[in-house]
Formats: structure tokens, C-alpha cells, sequence
């Protein structure tokens, strides 16, 4: 069947009160961005808590779903046939056509989900969903109905229009990007740092992102992983503003100075004091980082205490609690998984020491910092002089 409206359906935007339609104005705004890159001509519009997206002329309707797909906010979207009310006479055989059309084999369970939302049509919810119901039984006799576990759920709702619906596809759920604020992102080639932006951007939040780059000992094809990786991210949040910050001079004055078991732990917080900096210049209320508890040295209970001691803003680690395979389901299911198993270096590889510690004392690492103490404001000071700031889209 070829559709010209859809229907998307979103859940907790509704709940919001009265700050409701700036919630709806970020998802059309939103969808309307992404189907920019879809071909065809397109309205998007909101009407009674509802949006819709109607398509003028051609299109692929499997693009503009997976267009769609990308949208936080969006719980579903729901291809209907929507046409002008005239009599239930031919609203019965509009929805025949549709059931045989749409369910050729004709041979399925089903039940009708009438509802009237404009009162002046002359057949109330619960006729309509006995007297459909019956027509479509007469029509099509191998069908049957069950109005427990249907395995189509007919939805007929009677409003402007009138539309007819029976599929809902899932969209990504969460909120509109751009109501919950900024953060920055701390993203490596890694697994999990894409996955963890993409868990914060889902519930609103406008994603900046940093990268700590370590030439000549991270190439330039480990940087343009990760801004393939930002690309990938994008397409959910929306242009990432990725800082590149070299982060050599300060990883070397540490590898000279400091105790080699301790090297990850204060190149962590190094990293995390200029990405607050950066953040804080930015306009970012929080960082992001792709930390679960226990998956590496750095990331034990006292390691992510020390490294947390840096920052004064919150940082967010959505996966603290994920399993490596659920983190891999998910960079999978985003896309990102192929694109970060790519087997280029990273810095943390190349100055990580064989044996790490696994419980940092902070008063220790305090101590092994203080004989950075006569460099290190410098170093920070030109590592963000190095700032270069990549717009991805
Ligand atoms: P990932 O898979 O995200 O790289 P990881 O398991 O390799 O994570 P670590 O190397 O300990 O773990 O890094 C922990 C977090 O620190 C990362 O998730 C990321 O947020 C941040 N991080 C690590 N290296 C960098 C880097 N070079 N640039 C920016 N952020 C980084
Ligand atoms: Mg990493």
C-alpha cells in the first residue's frame, strides 16, 4: 500500500503540562532537519497532541521511516490512510479495502479500535467497532476476530480526517533533542563513549564532543575514527561540535615524571579537567564519559573516584551499569559497533602501563601530580590552544 500521511506517536512528551508544545516544537523541528535528507516534499504539522507527517507526490516510504527511526521523542511511527469524512457508508468500504489490501492473505485475527474524537459523526466508537468489525467478517470470511490477542489491532480515529492504521513501527522513544540542555561527550574510537552519547542525547540533551588526540603516536586515521564515529552519533543528535585537542605534551611530561603504574589514572584526570574547561566554555552542563564499573583499571570503584575528584560539574556515565555485551547490542543496533572495532591506536593504549593500579589512593595520586607541578599549567594552557573544532554533520 502507498502512504501519504504518517502518524507519529510519542509517549512521555505528553505528560509534560503546559511546557507541552516546546516539547512538540523540538520534535517537528527535528523531524522536519532529518527529512530534509529524504527525497520528496513534506509537511509536518501538530494537531490535538498529535504529528503528523503528510508526504506530497513520490517518495520511499522505507526511507522516510528510517528517517524517522532517528528521531528521540518518537515511540512510533504509524503509516495511515487518512481521508476526508463523508458517510460511515464509505468509511466501511474504505476500511475493506484497507484490511484486503494491506492483509492479502485475509486470513488473520483481529479487532477494531474505533475512536470518535469529533462528536458530529453520526456513529459512536462502540457501534462503529461492532458494525466494522461485522463488515469485515462478511467481506472476508477467513478472519476472525480476538479482542484479547488480536494480531492486528485495526485503529480507526474519527477526527478532522478520518485514518485508518494498523502498523506501529518502534522509533527510538526518549525526547526531542535540544529540551534537556547541552553536555560534552569525552569520545574516544572506543566501544562504549559513542553508546554513552547517544544514551544521554536520547533523553534531550544536545551533545558537544572532545577528543584527546596523541600525535605522532595516535595517527591521523584514529582521528578520523572518531570523527566517523561522531558522523554516525550525529544522525541521532544532531551536528556534534567535536574539540580536538592534542594531548601529546601533557601525556609525555606525565610518562616522564610520574609513577608508570599511575599513568592511565592521571592522564584520566588530565583529560577530564580540560574537557570541564572546554565544557564550561561551551555551555555544557555536564560530561559524558563511556565508564562502567570494573571494565578496566581506570574504572574500578577507587579509580572512578580519583578521576571523578577533577570535576565540579556532574558527569554522566550511562553505561556504569552495562555489561561489554550489552554495549555492544546497543553500538550495534546505532551503528557505531563496525566503525569502533576498526583496529586503530589510542592514546590510553600506547602510555598504558603493564600493570596499573586497580586502587588509586587519592593523597597518592595527589603526590605523583605535584611533580607535574612546575609544567603542567602550561602544557593545559597550549593543549587547549590546540583546540581544533571539527562542525560534524
Ligand atoms: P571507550 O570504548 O569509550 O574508548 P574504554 O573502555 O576504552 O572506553 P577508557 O579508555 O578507560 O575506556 O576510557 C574511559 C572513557 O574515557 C571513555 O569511555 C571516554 O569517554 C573517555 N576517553 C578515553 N580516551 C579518550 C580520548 N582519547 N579522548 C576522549 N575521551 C576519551
Ligand atoms: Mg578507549
Amino acid at each position: 500500500m502507498r502512504y501519504q500521511t504518517y502518524l507519529i506517536k510519542y509517549a512521555e512528551i505528553a505528560i509534560k503540562g503546559k511546557n507541552r508544545y516546546v516539547f512538540e516544537d523540538a520534535l517537528m523541528h527535528r523531524i522536519k532537519l532529518v527529512l530534509k535528507q529524504v527525497q520528496g516534499d513534506f509537511a509536518v504539522s501538530k494537531a490535538q497532541g498529535r504529528v503528523y507527517v503528510d508526504c506530497r507526490g513520490e517518495h520511499d516510504s522505507d526511507e522516510v521511516i528510517g528517517a524517522l527511526g532517528t528521531v528521540f521523542g518518537i515511540n512510533a511511527i504509524c503509516p495511515v490512510v487518512k481521508f476526508e469524512k463523508s458517510g460511515f457508508s464509505e468509511l466501511k468500504d474504505r476500511v475493506i479495502s484497507y484490511v484486503g489490501e494491506e492483509y492479502p492473505q485475509r486470513n488473520m485475527t483481529f479487532k477494531v479500535c474505533a475512536r470518535r474524537a469529533d462528536k458530529t459523526f453520526p456513529v459512536c466508537s462502540m457501534d462503529m467497532n461492532s458494525m466494522l468489525g461485522e463488515a469485515i467478517l462478511d467481506a472476508y470470511p477467513d478472519m476472525k476476530v480476538d479482542v484479547h490477542d488480536p494480531q492486528i489491532s485495526l485503529n480507526i480515529e474519527v477526527r478532522e480526517s478520518i485514518f485508518i492504521y494498523s502498523k506501529q513501527i518502534p522509533g527510538p522513544g526518549g525526547m526531542p533533542i535540544g529540551t534537556n540542555g547541552k553536555a560534552m561527550l569525552l569520545l574516544s574510537g572506543g566501544i562504549d563513549s559513542p553508546v554513552a552519547g547517544y544514551m544521554i542525547a536520547k533523553r534531550g540533551v544536545k551533545i558537544d564532543a572532545v577528543y584527546f588526540h596523541a600525535p605522532p603516536y595516535t595517527s591521523e586515521r584514529a582521528k578520523q575514527k572518531v570523527v566517523d564515529l561522531a558522523r554516525i552519533v550525529a544522525k541521532y543528535t544532531g551536528t556534534i561540535c567535536l574539540h580536538v585537542i592534542n594531548f601529546t605534551d601533557i601525556q609525555l611530561a606525565i610518562y616522564e615524571k610520574c609513577p608508570h603504574d599511575e599513568l592511565t589514572i592521571i592522564m584520566r584526570r588530565y583529560m577530564m579537567r580540560i574537557a570541564e574547561t572546554i565544557a564550561g566554555e561551551n555551555d555544557c552542563l555536564a560530561l559524558i564519559t563511556g565508564e562502567s564499573i570494573g571494565q578496566v583499571a581506570s574504572q574500578t570503584m577507587q579509580s572512578l573516584a580519583v578521576t571523578n575528584e577533577v570535576c565540579d560539574l556532574p558527569v554522566f556515565r550511562p553505561l556504569i551499569g552495562f555489561d561489554k555485551q550489552e554495549i555492544i547490542s546497543i553500538s550495534e543496533k546505532i551503528g557505531t559497533f563496525e566503525t569502533s572495532i576498526l583496529p586503530y591506536e589510542d592514546c590510553c593504549t600506547i602510555f598504558v602501563a603493564k600493570h596499573p593500579v586497580t586502587k588509586p589512593k587519592l593523597s597518592v595520586i595527589k603526590k605523583s601530580e605535584e611533580r607535574l607541578a612546575d609544567c603542567i599549567d602550561g602544557l593545559v594552557a597550549k593543549a587547549l590552544e590546540t583546540d581544533e573544532v571539527i562542525n560534524v554533520i
